[in-house]
């Protein structure tokens, strides 16, 4: 280790900044956050260093640096862009034993400065010992993305118990399984998800039954899974997914996206829609409510957004009337993902204003939707659960004024590896998927937005060049991504 890493107390001290432009502004600013008293020696101030003048939160000295400026300093910084003078500034710290980092040249200076995630009272500092300051924001950016924001409320709410807890769990044993509790558990969660009063409850409720490991009561993450590609989770749905004792998935979550719930969690499948053998949706409710009545933490993964087709509006409302906690991860629904990864803008100025989510699932060999509104211009329509239906929507829509020639797409299990991209016109596109028999999930997009198809398509799946070379691919009606 090159370097001492240590976090230095800077309240109501004195410290110096040479130089009076952008690199400095930034110095300048992390010393204001942690609470220093700033003097800037330089001949002029850029525009942000001069309002902070301005505004009375810096002291300026308007000349060049000279001998004697690091006097009373508890640290400085050397941040002109003259070397010459970086380099005096660093010699000065080095004679008056005042700490001086370098800007651009640590090497020169006594100590430098690290890429900072600031959680307050949470920090993480990342340090590559000045040989690569962009290696280091990159550990710093995948941290950010680790770390949630709330981590520090999260810190704040420890802090404010951590006496009660010292007091109510004499032995630092079970102390610390507390905390891992709290931190891992029901508490954090609510922090996380900005339910400040809950968790501050739940906290309370936890100190009381002893080391809050027996507090009983579990809680369901209804969490949107999105429609393949297991990047497209969110930070909240990877952590959750990484904390689950139980996963209740079904039929649509993709297996890349089901191996990132942790793999020592209990899985449950619940299903295909037309097994025989599926759970009824009330058996699932009920399940997911019993699971966490025994303390289980439950996520119930689905495809795409949980919100959106997916029936996660019936789960929750059985939870909340039997009193088990919840919450609700968006996810990317089908729609968004499916309408990127093939290049469709579901909007476009010139020739969607509007996008319209509906169902084409048949009941009685029929669909119930608004044909005469659906069949307008100038908007996009996306038809989940369509691919049975397709004849009938393409009849539907056409006998409701769509002309034969408006473009129309199908996305198969897209934004994953096995995506494929069959376009044509609302006329042509059953005789398409009958021909090319399409596997499951599939989309379709029908709108003037999927012209734009060709051009703006980007999204390259992996498979793409062995299933290229041996499908019989007419160009133009069926791309392969
Ligand atoms: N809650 C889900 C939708 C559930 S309904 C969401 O928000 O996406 C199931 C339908 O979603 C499927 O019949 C199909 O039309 C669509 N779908 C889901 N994932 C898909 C994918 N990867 N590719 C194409 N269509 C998908």
């Amino acid at each position: 280790m090159q370097h001492l890493p240590i976090f230095l107390s800077v309240q109501d001290r004195d410290c110096v900044v040479i130089g009076g432009g952008e690199i400095a502004t930034r110095k300048v600013a992390q010393l204001l956050r942690a609470g220093a008293r700033v003097r800037v020696v330089a001949p002029q101030l850029c525009a942000n260093l001069a309002k902070f003048r301005d505004e009375r939160r810096i002291e300026h000295v308007a000349r060049d640096y000279r001998d004697g400026d690091l006097d009373d300093a508890y640290l400085a910084f050397a941040a002109t862009d003259d070397e010459q003078v970086n380099h005096e500034v660093a010699d000065a710290g080095r004679r008056r034993r005042v700490p001086v980092n370098v800007v651009d040249h640590p090497e020169d200076g006594s100590f430098i400065m690290p890429s900072v995630i600031d959680r307050s009272p949470v920090v993480a500092a990342v340090s590559t010992g000045g040989a690569s300051p962009v290696l280091a924001r990159l550990i710093r950016s995948r941290l950010e993305s680790v770390i949630p924001a709330g981590y520090g409320r999260l810190a704040e709410l420890c802090g404010r118990f951590r006496d009660r807890v010292k007091q109510t769990l004499a032995r630092p044993d079970d102390r610390r399984r507390f905390w891992d509790h709290v931190l891992q558990g029901g508490v954090a969660e609510r922090v996380f998800s900005g339910h400040m009063a809950e968790a501050e409850a739940l906290l309370e409720r936890e100190l009381a039954a002893g080391s809050g490991i027996q507090a009983g009561m579990g809680e369901v993450y209804l969490v949107g899974g999105g429609p393949g590609d297991p990047d497209l989770l969110t930070f909240r749905a990877l952590r959750l997914m990484q904390q689950a004792d139980v996963v209740v998935y079904d039929r649509l979550v993709a297996k890349a996206v089901l191996d990132m719930t942790r793999s020592d969690a209990e899985r449950i499948y619940v299903g295909k829609e037309r097994d025989n053998h599926a759970m009824r949706q009330e058996e699932i409710n009920q399940l997911l409510a019993d699971l966490a009545k025994a303390g289980k933490r439950v996520v119930r993964l689905k495809g795409g957004d949980p919100f959106i087709f997916g029936r996660g509006g019936e789960e929750i409302d059985t939870l909340a009337s039997q009193g088990v906690p919840f919450q609700v991860v968006p996810g990317v629904t089908a729609a968004a993902g499916c309408a990127s990864y093939a290049g469709i803008p579901l909007t476009h100025r010139d020739y969607a204003q509007s996008v319209t989510l509906v169902t084409g699932h048949l009941k009685d060999n029929t669909m119930n939707l608004n044909w005469p509104q659906l069949a307008q211009p100038n908007q996009t329509v996306v038809f989940y659960m369509g691919l049975k239906g397709l004849p009938v929507i393409s009849r539907e829509l056409q006998a409701h004024g769509m002309p034969a020639d408006r473009p129309a797409a199908l996305v198969q299990q897209g934004t994953t590896h096995q995506q494929k991209v069959f376009t044509g016109t609302i006329a042509t596109l059953p005789e398409i998927v009958a021909r090319e028999r399409p596997k499951p999930p599939t989309l379709i997009i029908v709108g003037e937005v999927v012209q734009l198809q060709g051009k703006l398509s980007w999204f390259d799946a992996p498979a793409a060049s062995t299933q290229g070379a041996t499908s019989p691919i007419t160009p133009g009606t069926e791309l392969t991504h």
